[in-house]
């Protein structure tokens, strides 16, 4: 257990609860619970230790080994203590693993960015599947539609006319 816990995205913001080994389908599950008591309201930034309920995400994460890693998080909800605040309630946040909404770890997502930059959707795919990524053309196209462009450099006049 120990080890596996240096492997997961964040040793710091999560605890390892019980893994399981599918070998017939190959794929490692790790059940996390976040280590946090106290949470920041994403509205008013408001830190609130008031728990409310918890609540289940399923991630998906970079492979280990030749196992698929997926990852069931619990993570708070917690009550907003601003009286002022428009959010009652708020899920926390944990940005060192995932982003709200996403069904990946960022650095997962990070790791299939690079290959779809390098190779673009389709040869990203297969080599993705040579890997253990499995991520499809159409996902990479869709990560790659979702980045911002760098700025481009102002070009400079050569004369003054
Ligand atoms: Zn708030």
């Amino acid at each position: 257990m120990d080890l596996l816990q240096h492997l997961l995205p964040s040793q710091n913001d999560l605890s390892l609860n019980s893994c399981h080994l599918d070998e017939i389908n190959g794929q490692l599950t790790v059940e996390l619970s976040s280590s946090h008591f106290v949470a920041e309201c994403p509205l008013c930034h408001c830190r609130s230790h008031r728990l409310h309920s918890h609540y289940d995400r399923t991630l998906k994460d970079m492979p280990l080994a030749q196992f698929t890693l997926v990852i069931r998080l619990v993570v708070g909800k917690f009550f907003c203590l601003n009286e002022n605040c428009r959010r009652k309630i708020f899920s926390e946040r944990l940005p060192s693993v995932t982003t709200p909404w996403a069904r990946r770890t960022t650095r997962y997502t990070h790791k299939l960015k690079a290959i779809g930059l390098a190779l673009g959707g389709a040869a990203a795919a297969r080599l993705s599947h040579q890997l253990g990524y499995g991520c499809s053309r159409d996902s990479f196209l869709r990560l790659l539609a979702g980045l911002t462009l760098p700025e481009a450099p102002v070009p400079i006049s050569a004369g003054s006319g």
